[in-house]
């Protein structure tokens, strides 16, 4: 094993960049979005082979390689918190400023988690297993923020 370098004269420079993009969402994740916008709900593709249900939506199964593309199921409008953390810092990419919560969500029919937004209660009180409901933007932004965030079923 070589010794680790001398790095008293490495020189590193600290930065940030902003990078505007555009990206085609693709059929699937077209899909999934205009029905969020038009419908107010959430869609899931399932597995034939393995009866896995993938949200967001995807073209493949990730464990079997089926194709998923039309086999859409809809998924209920309420869930459970798998996991979460506190966002405490503010950035211009963020959807809020901080504190929030970010959590993991598996909706009712899903497999696979959803991450989102979580609001109506404090950071302290968020809590694996928490039960939620999704509440829908007024206006629509043509991206997964027409879920405006998620709350906690009464
Ligand atoms: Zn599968």
């Amino acid at each position: 094993m070589p010794e680790d370098p001398d790095k008293s004269d490495c020189f590193t420079v600290e930065g940030k960049l902003a990078l505007p993009y555009t990206y085609f969402a693709g059929k699937v994740g077209s899909k999934f979005i205009t029905t969020l916008r038009d419908r107010k709900r959430i869609l899931g593709v399932k597995c034939k082979a393995c009866n896995k249900v993938f949200v967001p939506p995807r073209q493949t199964c990730a464990f079997c390689m089926e194709d998923l593309r039309e086999n859409w199921v809809d998924l209920k409008n309420e869930g459970e918190v798998m996991n979460y953390t506190v966002v405490r810092y503010d950035d211009k990419h963020l959807p809020r400023k901080a504190p929030f919560i970010l959590a993991m969500i598996k909706l009712g029919g899903a497999d696979t988690p959803l991450v989102h937004i979580l609001e109506g209660i404090p950071p302290e009180e968020a809590r694996i297993g928490l039960k939620v409901k999704p509440l829908f933007a007024a206006e629509t932004t043509n991206t997964i923020l027409d879920i405006d965030h998620f709350e906690p079923v009464e």
